[in-house]
């Protein structure tokens, strides 16, 4: 068996965290696996930056390292090293996959890239019957960006009680 890979399991960026929870030293991540309340009390870290201000790590519980990027599966939260995981590639996360597949979609229709630029119309050419089964294939695959990030969103306030 291959090594997961960093977009095979679910994962929590510093980024998303407000500046409050990052200033006040820890974050509390609650979510429930199969029936079962799980919680992880991490701890987050400021070092100074070269121009100015700070910047902000989750301190992995296993191996006390400082990292942007923190991974949950089978009731552990750590670092991609203490789980072992390949990157698949950099910036090779999940949502970035539906975003790239979307903007294949785009591309088939001769749509500018980038689904913030709207729908465009049907290409010169192309039967309403391709267009309209592409069309679907796209507005599914927008349909599940939303969604996970909504999604997302609704997990990162319920934790943070707002
Ligand atoms: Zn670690």
């Amino acid at each position: 068996m291959g090594k997961r890979t960093t977009s095979q399991l679910t994962s929590i960026n510093i980024k998303t965290l407000d500046a409050t929870t990052k200033a006040y030293g820890s974050a509390t991540f609650r979510y429930m696996v199969e029936g079962k309340q799980m919680k992880h009390d991490v701890r987050i870290t400021q070092t100074a930056c070269n121009y100015g201000g700070v910047r902000y790590w989750f301190q992995c519980e296993y191996c006390r390292g400082r990292v942007c990027v923190l991974y949950i599966s089978g009731g552990q939260c750590a670092c991609r090293k203490c789980f072992n995981l390949a990157y698949q590639s950099e910036r090779d996360t999940w949502q970035n996959q539906q975003y790239r597949k979307a903007d294949n979609i785009r591309d088939r229709l001769g749509w500018a890239a980038g689904i913030a630029n709207g729908d465009g119309v049907k290409p010169k050419g192309m039967h309403w019957k391709t267009f309209y089964k592409i069309k679907s294939e796209y507005d599914y695959r927008l349909q599940r960006i939303f969604v996970s990030t909504a999604e997302w969103c609704d997990k990162i306030r319920a934790e943070l009680n707002l």
